[in-house]
């Protein structure tokens, strides 16, 4: 795959313009060992009451900026990524994803975004020094396995900058989980999924659509090739099977009638189908409702 892989890497400029773990444990956790973090968590308790306050209230409570999103450029070990990291940089794909993050979102303390050859097909988010990666080789996975889906190496390639994206806005889901400390009553994993679906089908148009579209493709071409013996029941992330209809079914969700083909053509069932615009709406108001007092604007 190499050489059309970077041939095509032109086309990752696209990629970062806003930006999207994702596989296994997708987030380091060094909370109980980490005196930054003993000293944000007295912070957590303001934050907390206010996140249980009215949204209305919620608004009017904006917080101090005390940060930004950063990009920080690893060297890069592995010949085989030297060209798409060269690229990445050259475009400043990762300065704009953070420019626009930085447009909309107050901080309490810098967040790092970084991408870098990881030695393992991954993507995550690290609270000991409030950095997100996203792993070439995770970028050369979706390629490989879109491609092994039957895609021509084009199609490979749209689809794997959109599952990216997904991915990415997946960890930075984590990362304001964790910055602004919000509250859950589920799994994480699940709701980083959630606040990358929200961030994209509300705020990036037809890329954002895309983006969650191939995200539930990877998901389904990856649980055929896992046989159900080898699926690991006590991982913190869904199954794959499940983040692809949950995918699906939240796009189809947020317009029933723009997205009808999601369940006219088979690709969700029924059943699901009837719920998924009020699973949607709800999931849209928490997310924006949990944000609200993050925002700039
Ligand atoms: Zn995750």
């Amino acid at each position: 795959m190499s050489r059309n892989f970077f041939n095509l890497c032109a086309v990752l400029l696209i990629l970062f313009i806003i930006t999207a773990c994702f596989c296994r444990s997708d987030r380091n956790s060094g909370r109980s060992i980490n005196p930054k973090l003993i000293a944000s968590n007295t912070d957590s308790e303001e934050q907390t009451q206010v996140n249980v306050i009215s949204e209305s209230d919620n608004a009017k409570k904006k917080k101090a900026d005390r940060g930004d999103f950063i990009v920080q450029h690893d060297e890069v070990k592995n010949p085989r990524y030297k060209e798409i990291d060269r690229q990445i940089k050259e475009e400043k794909e990762l300065e704009k994803a953070a420019q626009r993050l930085n447009q909309s979102l107050i901080l309490p303390h810098d967040i790092y975004i970084r991408t870098k050859d990881c030695g393992e097909a991954n993507a995550f988010y690290d609270d000991l020094d409030y950095s997100v990666t996203v792993c070439y080789e995770l970028i050369e996975h979706f390629y490989k396995l879109f491609k092994s889906n039957g895609d021509s190496d084009q199609k490979a390639y749209e689809n794997m900058f959109d599952a990216v994206r997904f991915a990415f806005l997946h960890e930075i889901g984590h990362a304001l989980i964790d910055t602004y400390n919000l509250p859950l009553t589920g799994n994480e994993e699940d709701a980083a999924d959630r606040c990358s679906t929200y961030i994209n089908l509300e705020e990036l148009g037809d890329d954002g659509v895309r983006a969650v579209i191939a995200a539930s493709d990877a998901f389904k071409i990856e649980s055929r090739k896992n046989l159900p013996n080898e699926r690991n029941l006590a991982d913190e992330h869904l199954l794959q099977e499940q983040r692809s209809y949950n995918s699906l079914c939240l796009t189809y969700g947020s317009n029933p009638t723009k997205f009808a083909y999601i369940v006219n053509d088979g690709y969700l069932p029924q059943e699901r189908a009837a719920r998924c615009q009020s699973e949607y709406e709800r999931t849209a108001q928490s997310w924006s409702k949990l944000l609200a007092p993050w925002r700039k604007s």
